[in-house]
């Protein structure tokens, strides 16, 4: 145990369904002892993996925050092997106001990790993790969408982890979310990410890209819902009888990656952003993939943002008013048959 000022009224070892909160100190300008308050229940039931389900990392994701508010409320005790630990929001503040950072300290959530016992709220959320309940958890799944900046096709993804055993073992976790596509990625934006942290304990780490934008559909909550159901079955800490997609009548999930600077394409210049192909469609080197209109230039040519390389439109950019920097397209390719076979 960590000596964080971090409290919660949970006892994580004890057994049954729990609802508390974790109490964040912190201070503003109308309270000088505040405690931020983020909800967590958990249901314990024999022995069993331990998974963490969470979202709201960035607040302004919230399939996944429905999803884990619906399903703690649905799970029956009886249902769980081991125990689940929910947090449908861990970045309160930010999901209150729809924004991806904190609205507390300015800080994003997945670039703070491990954590910093003498930072602000943020760094202490993540400092708890870090220190009081990863440890604790075999798996952690970590609900995201693109955000209100990015529109994905929805889909699982994860990190291409060196060890293949433990490899394979977050493929098929990942393999489970029965998404179309299924996405390596890298870190083009930064250090502190929360997997990188869950990787470096060895524990199973499963994280989605379920849209983003502004709209949910009823498609996304479902592909959300159902996915995260059959990853819980698949981790053996829910009962059922875990589906592939052939169950489903689908074909198998593709595999693609973004793995080079190239394969994300950022604006040459603010404007107005309109994509002339939507995400999952294949698309060609030099194809036209949208343009960049000017409000205070309507006569000057619009600019063409054409794609770097062959590859699939996994996501791009989700608001129509662009700023100079902002990214537009992430283009993913096939991942080699050679590192298929490690997934096996
Ligand atoms: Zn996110």
């Amino acid at each position: 145990m960590s000596d964080s000022p971090v409290q919660t009224n949970i006892d994580f070892s004890k057994p049954g369904t729990q609802w508390g909160t974790l109490d964040i100190p912190f201070s503003y300008n109308l309270s000088g002892w505040a405690k931020l308050k983020i909800p967590i229940s958990t249901i314990s039931n024999g022995e069993g993996p331990t998974v963490l389900l969470m979202a709201g990392n960035h607040g302004d994701e919230y399939p996944g925050q429905i999803a884990i508010m619906k399903l703690m409320k649905s799970l029956e005790q009886e249902q769980v092997t081991g125990r689940i630990i929910f947090i449908p929001a861990i970045n309160m503040p930010a999901a209150k106001a729809a924004t991806r950072l904190s609205p507390l300290d300015g800080k994003n959530l997945n670039r703070c990790f491990p954590g910093d016992i003498d930072g602000t709220a943020t760094d202490l959320m993540a400092h708890y993790l870090s220190n009081e309940i990863f440890p604790i958890a075999d798996a952690v799944i970590d609900l995201h969408t693109g955000g209100r900046g990015v529109y994905f096709y929805p889909c699982a993804h994860m990190h291409l982890v060196d060890d293949l055993e433990y490899r394979r073992r977050m493929a098929k976790a990942a393999q489970a979310y029965n998404t179309d596509f299924t996405f390596l990625y890298a870190d083009v934006a930064g250090k502190g990410l929360l997997p990188v942290e869950v990787e470096s304990k060895g524990k199973t780490i499963v994280t989605t890209e379920m849209g983003g934008g502004e709209v949910t559909t009823a498609a996304v909550h479902r592909t959300s819902q159902d996915g995260l159901k059959n990853v819980l079955i698949h981790l053996k800490v829910i009962e059922g009888e875990e589906k592939s997609r052939v169950d489903l009548g689908l074909p198998p999930t593709r595999w693609v990656q973004a793995l080079d600077a190239e394969d994300y394409i950022f604006a040459p210049e603010s404007g107005l952003f309109e994509s002339f192909v939507d995400v999952g469609a294949e698309v060609s080197k030099d194809q036209p993939l949208g343009a960049l209109y000017f409000l205070e230039r309507p006569d000057r040519e619009s600019t063409i943002i054409h794609a770097n390389n062959d590859g699939i439109a996994i996501a791009h950019r989700g608001p129509t008013l662009t700023s100079q920097g902002d990214i537009l397209f992430c283009l993913a390719h096939n991942v080699e048959a050679e590192v298929l076979r490690t997934f096996e």
